[in-house]
């Protein structure tokens, strides 16, 4: 089995059995993610304990890279330190914009390392970088509100 194949393997894999799919209580912060050029949409819930990120939960429509690569999102930031999992962000962030270029660090992605055929398709990069974008959306909010418990956070739905 070459590279490519194994990739879409494990991208299908995710999109079959997605890992942590579902919204979930509780949660400090919530984004909703939108990528109008292919249609997928994704609503996002962190629930922090301190600096860790205890929880993740989603409901992700659309394409199979954009519903994959929410699967893959949840391993790598659930349970982690928020800045170790912004360190998992940062890494995909760059695979999937160097244009196929950037060799990816199997021990930082683990399964994100199956992106790397996307990064050579500008259209679906936006597909594979939905659940981050609001990943980093809703952690930085659920971090900012950690400052100001006092305040009550209402948020209105789009
Ligand atoms: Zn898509």
């Amino acid at each position: 089995m070459d590279v490519d194949s194994l990739y879409q393997e494990i991208i299908l894999d995710h999109y079959k059995h997605p890992h942590g799919a579902g919204l979930r209580d509780p949660f400090e912060a919530e984004s909703h993610h939108v990528n109008p050029t292919c249609g997928d949409e994704i609503t996002l819930r962190v629930h922090l304990d301190g600096s860790r990120v205890r929880d993740v939960s989603y409901d992700a429509v659309g394409c199979s890279i954009s519903q994959a690569s929410a699967s893959v999102m949840f391993d790598l930031v659930e349970g982690k330190d928020v800045e170790e999992a912004f360190t998992a962000l940062e890494s995909f962030t760059e695979l999937m914009q160097g244009r196929g270029q950037v060799e990816p660090d199997e021990d930082v992605l683990e399964d994100g390392i199956a992106f790397a055929g996307v990064a050579q398709f500008p259209a679906r990069v936006k597909c594979a970088l939905l659940a981050w974008m609001a990943f980093k959306d809703a952690t930085s909010q659920a971090v900012a509100a950690q400052g100001e418990t006092s305040q009550n956070q209402t948020q209105e739905a789009p």
